[in-house]
């Protein structure tokens, strides 16, 4: 089949790459000048990223892809045992071995809790395990950990919450929030590993995926309309998977499956902000620092790139949810505050740049309802944002990817057989 994808972020680059491989004729559209959409390199400056990204070891399609395209996920993500240290404390830290045994072990060890913290938090795992980290879908995170102690929702839940999910714990999603805590900490050796990236985005996946799609990449190609049929823009293709961002999904799809295109441009968005800091000479006590977050502090994560083979001296501030810091101003200059009064540093840091995405993620609220893959026959779409148990992630984007990928096969399949079983040969 000719197949067209719309798109080039991890998304497209899954699908392009599954399809091609399923031995269809594929052609990507990809209206930014380079792939990788929110996860790339900036143009003109590959050696920094829209924003600091990390994975973990979960990310089983995410790091299957990057070894389909030639890229060695060891050599260009450094692999740490799951750590939260904050400045001058080591917090969790959970040693090598089975996930459950990890993670009993670490809590037990964490020299910053009390007791009956560590405890408190034990018993809630062992109720979410239980319950196979299922809830009800309108719970919050705050409602579903209402019960712990406040030290382990201020120095876990609440970092890990809007690290993962980008919304901030009393408007987040418990079902999404239970199922990356069961694929992270529960699904195997490794899991819950950190892997951060040791080479720029572009290195991780957009670069080597421009090379293996070749002559079958239109960049620079905003798609403008999708026609029944399919035409793509006037040209002809036998399916489609648009592997757009969700608004521009909506758009195109709007003529096509009115209810879909409504759910779709449903979705709320939540920001990221990252803040590149300089400071010559310093280095942080871990190449990832888990920050407390305040009124006049944004930022809940700090990245020391020289401890990630990046440029040294150089350190990425993380402020994830953050809708009051665009709205209010002043990010940069809190960031600074906020890494000069807690941190030591040889020399007094300066802001090197802010880099601000608007629209990072979808809002992963409690009940949402997100568009499902299938939006006509032979029209699939692909992205983060689409329904499936992972909040935006390159994971989920990933898997969103293949899902939509398998679509169009089976589609084909099912096609072929029709056609085979209703040809003369086979109809008595
Ligand atoms: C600052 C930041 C930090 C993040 N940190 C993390 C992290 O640490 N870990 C993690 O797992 N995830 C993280 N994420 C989320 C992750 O980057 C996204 O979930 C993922 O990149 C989404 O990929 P996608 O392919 O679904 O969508 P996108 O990357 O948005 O790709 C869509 C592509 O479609 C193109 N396009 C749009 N309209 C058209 C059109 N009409 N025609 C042609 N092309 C079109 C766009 O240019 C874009 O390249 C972060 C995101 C941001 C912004």
């Amino acid at each position: 089949m000719r197949v067209a994808i719309v798109g080039g972020g991890w998304a497209g680059i899954a699908a392009a790459v599954a399809l091609a491989d399923a031995g269809h004729d594929i052609a990507v559209f990809e209206m930014a000048p380079q792939l990788g959409g929110r996860a790339r390199s900036v143009a003109g400056q590959p050696d920094y990223d829209n924003g600091q990204h990390i994975l973990i070891g979960a990310y089983r399609d995410s790091l299957a892809l990057m070894r389909r395209l030639g890229v060695d996920p060891e050599l260009v993500l450094k692999r740490l045992p799951l750590a939260l240290p904050y400045p001058g404390e080591p917090g969790l830290r959970l040693p090598p071995g089975s996930p459950l045994i990890a993670f009993t072990r670490g809590v037990l060890a964490h020299g910053g809790w009390p007791l009956s913290a560590r405890l408190g938090l034990l018993a809630a795992a062992g109720g979410w395990l239980a319950h196979d980290f299922r809830c009800a879908a309108g719970l919050s995170v705050a409602e579903l950990c209402a019960g712990l102690p406040a030290t382990v929702k201020r120095d876990l839940v609440e970092p890990l919450c809007v690290a993962a999910l980008n919304t901030p714990a009393r408007q987040a999603s418990a079902q999404v929030f239970l199922r990356v805590l069961k694929d992270a900490l529960f699904s195997g050796a490794g899991s819950a590993d950190l892997l951060l990236p040791r080479r720029p985005l572009s290195e991780l996946l957009a670069g080597p995926a421009t090379a293996w799609l070749g002559g079958r990449l239109r960049l620079g190609r905003r798609v403008q309309s999708i026609e029944p049929g399919w035409r793509v823009d006037g040209e002809a293709f036998d399916a489609v998977v648009l592997a757009c961002t969700s608004v521009e999904a909506a758009r195109l799809a709007a003529p096509l499956n009115a209810g879909w295109a409504a759910e779709a441009q449903g979705l709320r968005f939540e920001p990221i902000v990252t803040v590149y800091l300089h400071s010559p000479g310093s280095t942080l006590p871990a190449p990832m620092l888990a920050l407390r977050e305040g009124a006049d502090a944004p930022a809940q994560f700090a990245f020391d790139h020289g401890q990630l083979g990046g440029a040294p001296g150089r350190f990425a501030f993380v402020v994830s949810g953050a809708a009051p810091w665009v709205e209010r101003g002043g990010c940069a200059e809190a960031v600074l505050a906020q890494a000069t009064r807690e941190l030591r540093w040889a020399t007094p840091p300066v802001v090197d740049r802010l880099l601000t995405e608007k629209r990072a993620t979808f809002a992963c609220t409690p009940g949402l309802a997100r568009p499902p893959a299938r939006i006509a026959p032979g029209l699939f779409a692909a992205g983060d944002y689409i329904a499936g148990p992972y909040p935006a992630t390159l994971e989920g984007a990933v898997r969103a990817g293949l899902a939509a990928a398998q679509g169009v096969a089976a589609e084909a399949g099912t096609a072929a057989n029709g056609a085979a079983s209703g040809s003369p040969t086979k109809t008595p």
